[in-house]
């Protein structure tokens, strides 16, 4: 029996929110649904924040509602307050990811919030959930953000992580991620903070989040298998980049990372190939994107036979 892995699209999200152009909601739901079909379990479809403050994110209902009509999906939206749970909810969203920063400048910044204020609104949030039928309760994932660097504090401690780690499980969420939200991390560093998490509070999942700004992502990605985690964040064609270094490249190439994955002989679900040509709905739709990508690059090895036509021979 080959390790399950389960892959998360993270790029509708995290991809293009610093993203200047608009992407039409219809090209949108047309990623969703050839990536689903590809074998992508889990998407992270949309952001619900205020439109004027992110205008990319102004369709995020239509993106809700059709991406739940999509078959063998699940359907996340990110959150960053109570008022983005209670939009998710009246949606139906299936998971809400809520996001605090470990670091305490990056989440003043990003959510103009106090740390503790945020685990105390996680914690709102958790009693919202447990107010709806049973049937109608997404499930609630606690983010942690800059766990590991945060560029207006560098380091960041691992015992700070550990601490929001254990006040979020805690406080009641069903899933943590542990994201290296600007790209600092390297492999050492990955296993001591996901060691020291997943000893604290390792009977949830732990997910790993991280980007390949400084190019150790796929490194990274080894580092968190090595300590057992099992689930990972990714966007098509490593959509992403950072606000504060112009031109970097974003998260993790998640056609580069099921490569890496099927090769290791783990079983991601996904059709290789039929991945690597969701591309062409982005390239289409913003021609003024940068896409990043070694496999798209230099495709697959010759003779390469993917986890599917393995199954199939
Ligand atoms: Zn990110």
């Amino acid at each position: 029996m080959r390790q399950k892995i389960i892959l998360r699209e993270v790029g509708l999200r995290d991809g293009l929110q610093i993203h200047p152009t608009f992407m039409a909601t219809d090209r949108k739901l047309a990623w969703v649904a050839a990536e689903a079909a590809a074998g992508i379990s889990e998407i992270e479809v949309t952001s619900y924040v205020p439109p004027k403050l992110i205008p990319q994110f102004a369709d995020a209902a239509e993106v809700t509602t059709g991406s739940l009509l999509i078959p063998n999906l699940l359907v996340a939206a990110l959150i960053p307050n109570l008022r983005g749970a209670q939009r998710g909810i009246e949606l139906g969203v299936q998971k809400l990811n809520f996001v605090m920063s470990v670091s305490h400048t990056h989440n003043l910044k990003n959510v103009r919030r106090e740390p503790d204020e945020s685990v105390a609104d996680f914690k709102s949030i958790v009693a919202l959930i447990k107010e709806q039928p049973v049937g109608k309760r997404p499930i609630i994932t606690g983010g942690l953000s800059t766990a590991l660097g945060c560029s207006y504090e560098g380091r960041v401690a691992v015992s700070a992580v550990v601490k929001r780690a254990v006040q979020l499980v805690q406080a009641g969420a069903d899933e943590l991620v542990v994201a290296d939200t600007v790209g600092y991390a390297d492999p050492i560093q990955v296993r001591d903070v996901f060691q020291a998490v997943l000893k604290e509070v390792g009977h949830v999942p732990v997910a790993a989040h991280f980007h390949d700004t400084r190019g150790t992502g796929l490194a990274n990605v080894s580092a968190a298998l090595d300590c057992g985690v099992t689930r990972f964040d990714a966007s098509l064609a490593g959509l992403g980049g950072c606000p504060f270094a112009p031109g970097a490249s974003g998260n993790i190439v998640m056609e580069d990372l099921c490569f890496m994955l099927d090769s290791m002989g783990y079983d991601t679900g996904v059709d290789l190939g039929q991945l690597v040509q969701v591309r062409e709905i982005i390239a289409q739709a913003l021609p003024d994107v940068a896409m990043q990508g070694a496999i798209a690059r230099a495709g697959l090895p010759h003779n390469y036979q993917t986890a599917a036509q393995r199954r199939a021979a």
